[in-house]
């Protein structure tokens, strides 16, 4: 018997040592025990949850520059050294303008009274102290160039009431990009404040307001609030019914000069090619009304989580992880900007950015920012990846998260989709806070995205190449993405 085994034994050992030496070619191009334990070790020894609480309750809604958002980046720098992650430091970048919510009340004075739920949207001015009282006017968003030619000179001293009649455009983001020149155009025409939401979208859920900016990197001097869609619902049925309506609105911001804020980046170096770089992240930013916990702290505590979980596997990539929680993403993915432009000379030795910034949900979606290839050289992991539940691969480009300018930077800049119904209510709002946050699927995302950075840095050969600027402007191009980024102020490749 004892020789039978010993000779077992002897033949497969022979055996794997052929194997080894004469198809290495053959071997699996990640080894697959490795992600393996990437993924134990994400869903059995994760502290994603309780390291989000600490993010949303402790410190709480995180607004760029304030003190909140810096107490974050202190929290963020001191949870990377914890985790065991290397070349932990913050990198400075400055935002053009400041800006601070300190009040916005709102009552409806006739035909009858009562009072509105509003909110004020974020780098927007304010009206008189103590307010003003105002007839409200309905103007259509579906036709602002329009409303602007033929109805400005009525404004002064009206409330403006952004909504749609008619058809809506067939591309919702003319909108969003005709939306600055209404602003300025109703500020200039002597309108007191403006009734409206981002992308001129009205609020979402149960007399919830839902605070954002209206412009990439800009601030606008008029008032701009958001007001629960049942207080907005009534103004406009008296609308519709001929009845005029007079408001008193009061809204206070403070805009301030040039604010100093960071991103946070924290390292696992790559075993054998620490110079090339996956990034993964989200942002530590996030809107006041609430803490932003699902918008975007499951974002940068699921990236924090994925490392931990990489470090914890005793597993170490050939290139190098790179956790990055950037600052800014809400007025205008700033912060990642910065970041590209920062490292603009070492981008070519950045392999990829895979982003996390949809919400509350399990991921559902890969969109790999137009680098086809990459849909392909995923192809051997996607089986695994599905274990985790259902996902589609796309090329779609992603300019709503942080994942655009790495995009811009011809990186595959890969945004995760997640399927989260309830963001709609949650992004933004009052309601973003931790209760929102399911343990689960946090954990879950966290341990995808450990798996996903893992492959990414692993693999042999890294994913698609960069592209040339001109590579880059033809993709765009094709996804019909050209006009929205030169609204936004991001078109860098000429016409
Ligand atoms: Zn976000």
């Amino acid at each position: 018997m004892k020789t039978a085994v010993y000779r077992t034994a002897l033949l497969m050992f022979s055996a794997c040592v052929l194997a080894g030496a004469q198809t290495p070619a053959a071997a699996p191009p990640v080894d697959a025990a490795a992600l393996a334990r990437v993924a134990g070790a994400g869903l059995m020894q994760s502290q994603v949850n309780t390291t989000l609480e600490e993010l949303s309750d402790d410190i709480g809604g995180r607004v760029t520059g304030s003190p909140q958002c810096n107490a974050a980046i202190q929290w963020a720098l001191a949870k990377m050294r914890e985790i065991g992650l290397a070349n932990v430091h913050a990198e400075p970048w400055t935002l053009d303008h400041g800006w601070r919510r300190v009040s916005a009340e709102a009552e409806l004075l006739a035909p009858v009274r009562h009072p509105l739920n509003v909110a004020s949207m974020g780098w927007v001015g304010s009206t008189p102290q103590g307010g003003v009282d105002a007839d409200v006017v309905a103007v259509n968003i579906f036709d602002l160039a329009g409303e602007m030619k033929t109805h400005a000179a009525a404004w002064r001293g009206k409330v403006l009431l952004l909504r749609g009649e008619g058809q809506p455009p067939k591309n919702p983001m003319s909108v969003f990009t005709q939306l600055a020149a209404f602003l300025r155009a109703a500020h200039e025409a002597g309108a007191v404040a403006i009734i409206g939401g981002q992308s001129a979208r009205p609020a979402a859920g149960m007399e919830l307001t839902h605070t954002g900016v209206l412009g990439f990197n800009t601030v606008f001097e008029i008032p701009v609030v958001n007001m629960g869609a049942e207080d907005q619902l009534q103004i406009e049925r008296f609308l519709d019914r001929g009845k005029p309506v007079r408001m008193h609105m009061d809204v206070q911001n403070e805009i301030s000069g040039p604010t100093p804020t960071a991103n946070v980046v924290g390292d696992i170096p790559g075993r054998e090619d620490p110079g090339q770089i996956v990034v993964i992240g989200g942002h530590l930013d996030s809107w006041d009304l609430a803490e932003g916990a699902t918008d975007d702290g499951t974002g940068a505590v699921a990236a924090l989580g994925a490392a931990r979980a990489i470090l914890a596997s005793g597993e170490r990539p050939r290139r190098t992880v790179r956790v990055v929680l950037f600052t800014g993403e809400e007025q205008g993915l700033l912060g990642s900007l910065a970041y590209v432009q920062r490292h603009r000379a070492d981008m070519a030795n950045h392999v990829a950015a895979i982003i996390l910034d949809e919400g509350q949900g399990p991921i559902d979606s890969i969109e790999v920012g137009g680098h086809d290839k990459v849909i392909d050289e995923l192809a051997p992991l996607t089986a695994s990846l599905r274990g985790f539940g259902k996902l589609e691969i796309g090329d779609r480009s992603s300019f709503g998260t942080d994942a655009g300018p790495f995009i811009l930077a011809g990186l595959p800049g890969i945004n995760l989709g997640q399927d989260s119904p309830n963001y709609r209510y949650t992004h933004h709002s009052a309601a973003d806070t931790f209760d929102h946050v399911r343990p689960g699927v946090l954990i879950r995302n966290a341990a995808e995205l450990g798996v996903l950075a893992y492959w990414a840095a692993d693999r042999p050969q890294r994913l698609d190449a960069p592209w040339t600027p001109a590579q880059v402007a033809a993709e765009l191009k094709a996804q019909h993405l050209d006009e929205e980024l030169k609204a936004f102020g991001l078109w860098t490749f000429g016409n």
